[in-house]
């Protein structure tokens, strides 16, 4: 990171997950100038390590192979999927490979620890961008209604979903919490993935098994479990042996003929708090939302990530071609803003809408309903064309 430059900067961005370090990293190679302010560590909250693993899209594995990040990650930490086996909860059964719709793989399982650390190494050796704190003066968010002052750089708010500085820019964040927590954690299985992920969708859990090579080549899973929050409770109350009794039981283990194996635990169970989200607002003059700061979905499709990352694309993308169209307007003039909005406020709501729904639709008890989902699953399973057109809306979120 090239923390020297005192030159003015055309945009301030304020978080450094992965949303805020591709947008750093993307505008820098636009030649734009750049500051990135991050949390200390210390003031950071952490719920633990992060043992997630990311499910990404064509789109945003292309994004993070032009940053020149993607062949940075040790090949340990990214594991193509080249099969979903979904699972409902009386006999539906829907599967997809990447070899019969076309495309080199479903998805690919990303560590998160290792995306962070290649994030970090990219910026520190990025030119344009300068490390700023956060509570540099050109990093605060004006209060609403104060006057509109365009020769500050652009404020990119990438900090989350627990924003601060969306909260003061009075951007109206609607909350839905889920009353459900998902664990994470990692496993070893005593069979191959054969780079299958497998899902199963119940009420009132949806159990994820994604296929991944840390810490066993061939034979690790990520786990993204849900469930109502007094059963995380329940489950993260119980010692190691036990809560893989529990998993093998809800995957059907090897005793059972469960596909994957038995599951055996290789690291902590970290549990995130799960909501339906979205800002009412994600610009203003002087400002803009990316990331979880505008939007947060449940992770049953595994799209979080991958809408941010299609936020960074298409604001970079507009500010491009605004300074090359009207070169007068400052980077946060509203209206250039207010494209980029247009840009990404419908794949958003959409894809909110379509893991709202497939939850409410798994969570409804009555037994024609649950007949009927499995049905319908078994059906789309059948239907080549629909298959088609939900994989490529899935690799281009
Ligand atoms: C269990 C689970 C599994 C998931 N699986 C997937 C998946 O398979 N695929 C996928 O695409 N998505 C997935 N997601 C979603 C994904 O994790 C998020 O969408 C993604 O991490 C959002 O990135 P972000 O950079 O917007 O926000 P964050 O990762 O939350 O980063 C925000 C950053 O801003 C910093 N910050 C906060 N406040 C301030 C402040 N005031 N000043 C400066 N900095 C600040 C924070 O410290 C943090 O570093 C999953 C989520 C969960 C919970």
């Amino acid at each position: 990171m090239n923390s020297a430059a005192s030159r003015p900067l055309d945009v301030c961005i304020r978080g450094q997950g992965a949303v805020g370090s591709c947008l750093a990293l993307a505008l820098s190679r636009q030649g734009w100038q750049v500051g990135l302010a991050g949390l200390d560590a210390a003031a950071a909250p952490r719920r633990g390590p992060d043992v997630r693993a990311y499910a990404l899209n064509a789109a945003s594995a292309a994004l993070l192979r032009e940053l020149r990040v993607w062949d940075a990650l040790p090949a340990d930490a990214i594991t193509p999927v080249d099969a979903m086996d979904v699972r409902g909860d009386d006999g539906g059964q829907l599967g997809f490979s990447a070899w019969t719709q076309a495309v080199d793989a479903l998805a690919w399982i990303v560590d998160a620890a290792a995306l962070d650390e290649a994030l970090a190494q990219a910026l520190h050796f990025a030119p344009h961008v300068q490390r700023l704190k956060p509570d540099d003066p050109r990093m605060q968010a004006r209060p609403a209604g104060a006057a509109t002052d365009l020769a500050r750089p652009l404020l990119a708010v990438c900090e989350g979903r627990d924003s601060a500085t969306r909260e003061a820019l009075g951007a109206d964040w609607h909350r839905h919490g889920y009353g459900h927590q998902a664990i994470a954690a990692r496993l070893v299985a005593d069979r191959p993935h054969q780079g299958v992920a497998r899902q199963w969708f119940r009420s009132p859990d949806i159990l994820a098994l994604l296929p991944f090579d840390r810490p066993a080549p061939g034979h690790a899973y990520a786990l993204v479990w849900s469930l109502p929050d007094a059963q995380v409770a329940e489950l993260q109350a119980l010692d190691d042996a036990a809560f893989e009794a529990a998993l093998n039981a809800a995957s059907g283990g090897a005793a059972s003929g469960g596909a994957a194996g038995t599951l055996r635990l290789a690291g902590p169970r970290v549990a995130w708090p799960l909501m339906l989200a979205q800002a009412q607002r994600w610009c203003g003059p002087g400002w803009v939302l990316l990331g979880d700061a505008a939007h947060a979905v449940h992770p049953l499709a595994g799209q979080g990530l991958n809408l941010g990352l299609g936020d960074v694309r298409a604001l970079v993308d507009v500010l491009v071609a605004a300074r090359a169209d009207t070169p007068w307007r400052a980077a946060g003039d509203e209206r250039t803003l207010r494209r980029y909005v247009r840009r990404r406020q419908t794949p958003t709501h959409a894809m909110g809408t379509l893991t709202d729904g497939l939850l409410h639709l798994f969570a409804a008890q009555d037994a024609p309903l649950r007949s009927l989902r499995n049905v319908g699953m078994s059906a789309v399973d059948r239907l080549g064309p629909v298959k088609r057109w939900l994989t490529a809306r899935a690799l281009d979120a």
